[in-house]
């Protein structure tokens, strides 16, 4: 941890939900931010007026709040700041660092077929109609000071005078960013490489306003398993997809840090107040960091084990009845004891949120009929062994997993079978698929009663 306050910013565009890119660069500045002891800012930048919405808006801050990263200041509309911004264009036009200009895209790119040079455009009189403005790209080298790359230095005889604001006196993205970076005293940027040709753009516009830019510290993108650039086809793509999913916040936190950096001992699970100790951008590595849903399902698998059983079943009941509110109710319709005992024996097992009721639903429905669990496990023979099962299981004494263990262990020996001969068939019986939480635990938790009548419901059925 450095000794100085860093001020940072997370900067969205309210065009659509928070991916997971995005959901890196927030949790990146958030922890640089609590990690020096400084702030973050929230600014939504809106200044593409048609793309952006207050839904989009809402859709970001609740996307911010469900991975629990706070403010300090913010969220600030960029678009609200439209008097600064003039403010500022001003005085670049005033000391001639900026001209109006009537050159259109087709002016400059005319140009650009004779020279490999950078435009500069002819300046027209202010308030010549329809002339927008112009940043004066002075002669030689822009540095850009990037804490992942090291100095970046751009020839500024090939940049274009970049136009900073249109013809109605609305400034463009580069020049607000620039201004709300200087404006809010940041000291590190910290965003997707995806920027990195917009960054001389902003440092030069800085630099001709006479003062000094922040930091800056460009992150590698994401890409999927594949090697591809990261979109929908690798599964959930926004934080409220993962939400949705069953993910636990703090197990994305995790996941979402290592995307690009990891702990000098490489350590994977490393809790929210660790990656704020440990965090910093010089180990955030130049590649690209791939996301994979396995290794965020196996996190958040640890994330669900160590979770206390009052949360665990606070967090299951809100996912379920988001998910599917009938199967909520026939959970919140079991007596205490069995919705408890159900979660902990999922508890091992489950790697989401979502994967519990699969799990458990057998102890609150009747169970499912999985016809090709039954083909596989329901072989010839497999009557006289559930008929000694549903004998053994009347004995048990008392009803719990270990008693369970010790009246069922002898069927083994005496018929001559391997484990799974016997307890696949009893756990297709009782749950209906192939899949459950350990069998002695969950005959347990169904109770003598519904064992035996669901396995001799099965051996009517092998007759
Ligand atoms: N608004 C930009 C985006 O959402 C980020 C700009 C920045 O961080 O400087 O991609």
């Amino acid at each position: 941890m450095s000794s100085e306050k860093k001020k940072l910013r997370f900067a969205p565009s309210p065009t659509g939900a928070l991916h997971i890119g995005g959901a890196r660069t927030a949790l990146y500045n958030w922890l640089l931010a609590r990690g020096s002891g400084g702030s973050l800012v929230l600014r939504i930048e809106d200044t593409d007026r048609e793309r952006s919405t207050g839904e989009n808006v809402e859709q970001i801050l609740d996307a911010l709040r469900w991975l629990e990263l706070d403010w300090d200041e913010g969220p600030l509309s960029q678009h609200e700041r439209a008097d600064r911004h003039g403010e500022r264009l001003r005085e670049l036009l005033d000391a001639d660092k900026a001209y109006h200009s009537l050159a259109t895209a087709e002016t400059v790119k005319a140009q650009k077929a004779q020279s490999n040079l950078g435009f500069r455009g002819e300046p027209v009189a202010p308030g010549t109609e329809g002339a927008a403005v112009r940043l004066r790209v002075p002669e030689g080298t822009t540095i850009v000071h990037d804490e992942i790359r090291g100095d970046i230095s751009f020839d500024n005889s090939v940049h274009d005078d970049p136009v900073i604001a249109r013809g109605d006196g609305s400034v463009l993205y580069n020049f607000a960013v620039a201004i709300d970076d200087l404006d809010m005293g940041i000291t590190d940027v910290v965003r997707g490489d995806d920027h990195l040709s917009n960054t001389p753009k902003q440092v030069i516009v800085m630099e001709q306003l006479g003062e000094t830019p922040p930091r800056y510290a460009h992150l590698p993108l994401l890409h999927g398993p594949d090697g591809k650039k990261l979109s929908k086809r690798h599964g959930a793509a926004s934080v409220q997809e993962l939400a949705s999913a069953g993910y636990l916040p703090a197990a994305v936190r995790n996941y979402l840090a290592l995307l690009g950096w990891g702990a000098a001992d490489d350590q994977t699970l490393l809790s929210t107040d660790e990656l704020v100790r440990q965090f910093s951008i010089e180990r955030v590595g130049r590649s690209s960091a791939i996301f994979d849903e396995k290794k965020l399902r196996w996190i958040n698998g640890r994330y669900m084990r160590e979770l206390p059983l009052e949360e665990y079943e606070r967090r299951f009941a809100e996912q379920l009845s988001r998910a599917d509110p009938a199967a909520a109710e026939a959970f919140a319709a079991g007596d205490a004891e069995r919705r408890r005992a159900a979660l902990q024996i999922a508890q091992e097992k489950a790697q989401t949120l979502d994967d519990v009721w699969p799990l458990v639903r057998f102890l609150f429905e009747d169970p499912p009929n999985d016809e090709k669990a039954w083909r596989k496990v329901m072989k010839d023979g497999t009557r006289p062994l559930l008929e000694d099962a549903a004998a053994a299981l009347r004995e048990a004494d008392p009803f719990e997993p270990a008693s369970i263990e010790a009246s069922l262990a002898p069927i083994l020996a005496a018929r001559g079978v391997k484990p799974g001969q016997l307890y696949q068939p009893i756990r297709v019986a009782i749950s209906g698929g192939a899949v459950s939480p350990g069998i002695f635990e969950s005959l347990a938790v169904l109770g003598r009663d519904s064992a035996v009548s669901r396995i001799d419901r099965a051996v009517t059925r092998l007759r």
